[in-house]
């Protein structure tokens, strides 16, 4: 059906689920990542014309000279992860070494970087909660003691807490810093990089929900969005989703999903977008952030979703007809498996770790998907099970003994 070959930058657990849709419809891919064996490499050995080396890059993707390597060797590229050598991949596509990369490769610099990613929010009528530069407006940073009269200046218009947060290079919460007041500036300042990257900070959000809704948008900007889902963070890092969201104004989870479509129909290029968004106690929506790309938030669509995000995202990119984002059961959840233990080889980690894997072997309509990632370092995503259930009662009941399974070990 198609004979174009699809290179990825990042072979993690994103580029696992991508490469196990892809391969469903026989289209070929191509991972850059460091190491042979990153999660995304283990399903999918190409042997290269000698039968032993694969076809594979091992190397960064943030590495000018890899992200080359790879884009010879296919028609098409695209990106598991934002951070990525964006530059690089506007060069390859103006000298024609690839011809397509989706999503292009100016949407993921804009999306790197936090910051403008507001603004341009912001010039497009979105809502966002309030921000501020903090420090000037240097990528770099200016100076510690620039960034800490900026916090101040920044308390002094939102009031405290607020957010500051890196504008790039973020994850898993690890760009932000809650300066609950003004004698926390300094801390703030320090904890981000000291002075050396450039920060802004948000007006606090006290929401009542954080809400995700992942969107897919065609080469032709045909936008089409997947139900919102309630996420549920512990220590800033996705634990539960659940869909579709459940909320006392039945309006809320369609404006969502509107916002959420106008947001993704101002990028250009193809692929599917996470787009996280605050709901207030007034209803009032705000966007949090969006991800060139699939995301945790959308894990769930493989098992309760007509399309995957996955498959949705490689027909987006493609140009093939995208398919249906309706949700195939009443009521699914998805609940992260995050690793227990520093210690990568610490037996009695490993086995609690698993624990909800096992326990989820027991529930009907579960589905567990582990990643191959080595060891299990605390707070690493080692993987994840979808429920899916005829109702929200039914859902709970069959959840319950994998969250129960999953407070224990981490007791
Ligand atoms: P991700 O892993 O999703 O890329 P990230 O590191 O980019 O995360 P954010 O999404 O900006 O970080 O923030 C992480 C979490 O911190 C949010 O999901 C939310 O719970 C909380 N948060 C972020 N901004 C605010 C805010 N302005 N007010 C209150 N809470 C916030
Ligand atoms: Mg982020
Ligand atoms: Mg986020």
């Amino acid at each position: 059906m198609e004979s174009r070959v699809v290179g990825v930058l990042g072979a993690g657990q994103l580029g696992r689920m991508f490469v196990e849709a892809a391969s469903r419809l026989n289209v070929q891919v191509r991972l850059l990542d460091v190491g042979p064996s990153a999660p995304a490499k283990q399903i999918s050995f190409v042997p290269a014309a000698d039968g032993t080396t694969s076809e594979h890059v091992d190397g960064a993707f943030t590495d000018g000279e890899k992200i080359k390597e790879l884009a010879k060797k296919v028609d098409v590229l695209t990106i598991e992860i934002e951070h990525v050598n964006a530059s690089q991949l506007q060069t390859v596509l103006d000298e024609g070494i690839v011809k397509e990369v989706h999503p292009l490769p100016s949407t993921i610099a804009l999306i790197q970087d936090k910051y403008a990613q507001k603004k341009h929010l912001v010039a497009q009528g979105l809502p966002v909660a309030d921000f501020v530069a903090v420090g000037g407006e240097s990528l770099q940073g200016t100076s510690a003691s620039a960034q800490i009269e900026g916090v101040a200046a920044a308390g002094k218009q939102f009031g405290f807490p607020l957010m500051l947060k890196s504008r790039t290079q973020a994850y898993d919460g690890k760009g932000n810093f809650v300066v609950k007041e003004a004698g926390n500036a300094e801390e703030g300042v320090k904890a981000l990089g000291n002075g050396s990257r450039g920060l802004y900070a948000e007006k606090w959000a006290p929401f009542v929900k954080e809400v995700a809704v992942m969107v897919v948008r065609s080469s032709t900007g045909e936008v089409r969005a997947y139900p919102a889902v309630e996420t549920i963070h512990r220590d800033n890092i996705c634990h539960t989703v659940t869909a579709p969201i459940r909320t006392s104004d039945p309006r809320i989870p369609q404006q969502a999903r509107e916002i959420a479509e106008r947001a993704v129909a101002t990028f250009g290029g193809a692929g599917v977008f996470g787009v996280e968004l605050f709901l207030m106690a007034d209803g009032q929506l705000l966007i949090n952030e969006i991800a060139p790309r699939p995301h945790n938030s959308g894990h769930y669509t493989i098992e309760a979703a007509e399309t995957s995000q996955y498959e949705n995202h490689l027909r987006a990119i493609l140009g093939l007809p995208l398919g249906s984002t309706a949700l195939k059961v009443p009521s699914t959840a998805m609940v992260n498996i995050l690793g227990l233990s520093d210690l990568d080889t610490d037996k009695d980690a490993i086995v609690k770790t698993m624990a909800p894997a096992v326990a989820s072997l027991a529930v009907p309509g579960a589905t567990v998907h582990l990643y191959g990632k080595v060891g299990c370092r605390k707070g690493r995503k080692i993987g994840h099970i979808t429920v899916v259930a005829q109702s929200d009662a039914e859902l709970h009941q069959r959840m319950e003994p994998i969250l129960h399974a999953l407070e224990t070990a981490t007791e």
